[in-house]
């Protein structure tokens, strides 16, 4: 699988995720598992829109807050499902 491939294949199981949010878990797992597959990383802009614990779509305000950091450059983001917290830098 070409690495262009994987990468949509990857992007088509998040916007299913998040239509589906009952089935969001098990499209987010099998993106997670082609990307090890055929070591393509899941673009940094999905990373953030799902939770690595429970696999939940995060969407902000919903089930997911987003804290900004100035100081130290990160953004946390916090899973209201499960409650972990995934900090991204941004500087
Ligand atoms: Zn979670």
């Amino acid at each position: 699988m070409s690495r262009k491939i994987a990468e949509e294949r990857i992007r088509i199981l998040f916007a299913e995720a998040k239509k589906r949010p009952e089935k969001a878990e098990r499209y987010l797992k099998l993106a997670e598992k082609i990307g090890m597959k055929t070591q393509v990383p899941i673009p940094s802009d999905l990373r953030k829109k799902y939770c690595s614990n429970c696999y939940t779509y995060l969407t902000q305000g919903e089930n997911c807050r987003v804290r900004i950091n100035s100081k130290k450059g990160h953004i946390t983001y916090t899973c209201k499902e499960c409650g972990s917290m995934k900090r991204h830098g941004y500087k």
